[in-house]
């Protein structure tokens, strides 16, 4: 064995950190707040300081209406999106339970291959990519099987497709079954309506609908799914995700779990009330004005999209690659010449497929005309004649 010589990189190798300026049109992370840049570099104080105590506070009462929920908890897990699933997994999820998952995209097989490591008995209703469940036949699924829990992805960012929830949260609550729903990429961009729905738990992450930087999941739990928590008397598995235990630390006792990052939480806190300023319904309705402009002018551009009408997340599109034009190409293009971010299709739908997010501050109209110019263009010169 050759001993390994560390030599000491001169620092003019590391020259201060300027990062390119992008238009994030992607799935996420989106376009962030200047006011939650802010934030981000306010002095840190103690986590179990009263002031930390009360921005915790903030964000739990300020998180109710983005869920759309007056009665259901909510609280904040430290992790991305998927430290929310998987915390949401471990909980509600005891071994050898039967868990039913509606299977159309990349994110429901995440959730499967969770619950199957938590030891589910996991049953799956498939469908390919890009399309959803009706109401009649998610329900009969969900009352010939009997599962105990039953998961759904609301906004399913690989598809670019929005599965409406109050039928097979009607029907799983009939059997007696608890209903996982991800907001991942809807909180914050489009309407959850947790308890209109039935939704009994709830998680999203902060870099999508909520336009923050990511590191955080927001959860919503109602108050069946805690008493259900409540009386669970096998462990749950991960010690970290414990939501008994995290929620007495944000909630009832404050005392220590973990140590939370302050400055994520600051940074939550000023992105919600962001969004608290403009009225929530006023930001979902200026998301779906824009999506509607983006779909004439792909449409206009003789694009299509992967989503019939009545079924798409109005923030993230998902928009068919044309015949013969290489869509990894264009992106790099759109990125290379304009700065515009925005992501491929994976899986089933590898090649296929654009994904393009419109959301937070790039929802304007200018914004989107501004996109669909450098989008045409690059196409153009890709080869696609409009
Ligand atoms: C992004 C996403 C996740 C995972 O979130 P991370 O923050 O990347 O961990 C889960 N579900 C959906 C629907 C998503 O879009």
């Amino acid at each position: 064995m050759s001993a390994i010589k560390q030599e000491v990189a001169p620092l003019e190798l590391f020259p201060p950190l300027q990062p390119p300026g992008r238009y994030l049109f992607g799935p996420g992370p989106t376009m962030v707040d200047p006011r939650v840049y802010d934030a981000l570099s306010k002095p840190i104080v103690g986590h179990l300081d009263a002031y930390f105590i009360q921005v915790m506070g903030d964000i739990q009462q300020l998180l109710r209406t983005a869920f759309g929920t007056s009665h259901g908890a909510t609280l904040v897990i430290s992790g991305t999106g998927s430290a929310g699933m998987e915390a949401a997994v471990a909980n509600f999820v005891e071994p050898e339970a039967k868990f039913m998952v509606f299977a159309n995209g990349y994110f429901s097989d995440r959730i499967t291959e969770m619950a199957k490591r938590h030891a589910a008995q996991v049953v799956r209703f498939e469908k390919p990519w890009g399309e959803t469940f009706g109401d009649d036949e998610a329900a009969e699924f969900i009352r010939r099987e009997k599962p105990k829990v039953v998961a759904y992805v609301h906004a399913e960012t690989s598809t670019g497709a929005l599965q409406p929830g109050t039928a097979i949260c009607g029907a799983a609550h009939d059997v007696g079954a608890l209903v996982i729903a991800d907001c991942v990429t809807s909180l914050g961009g489009l309407a959850v309506d947790f308890d209109q729905t039935g939704i009994d738990v709830a998680y999203s992450c902060t870099q999508k609908g909520l336009s923050c930087p990511p590191g955080l999941s927001p959860m919503a739990i109602s108050s069946r799914a805690m008493d259900w928590l409540r009386a669970r008397t096998s462990l749950v598995r991960s010690w970290y995700l414990d939501l008994k235990l995290i929620h007495d630390y944000s909630t009832v006792s404050h005392r220590y779990h973990h140590t939370a990052p302050i400055s994520m939480f600051y940074a939550l806190r000023e992105a919600l009330l962001v969004i608290a300023q403009e009225g929530i319904e006023n930001r979902w309705e200026r998301h779906r004005r824009c999506h509607q402009v983006f779909v004439k002018g792909v449409e206009a551009m003789g694009l299509r999209l992967h989503v019939p009408v009545g079924y798409r997340i109005p923030t993230l599109n998902t928009v068919g690659v044309p015949k013969d034009v290489d869509e990894a190409k264009v992106r790099k293009r759109l990125l290379d010449e304009a700065g515009i971010e925005v992501a491929g299709g994976f899986g089933p739908l590898a090649g296929k497929v654009f994904r393009i997010g419109v959301m937070g501050p790039l929802a304007t109209e200018e914004n989107v005309q501004f996109f669909l110019k450098e989008f045409s263009r690059a196409l153009t010169v890709e080869g696609y004649s409009i």
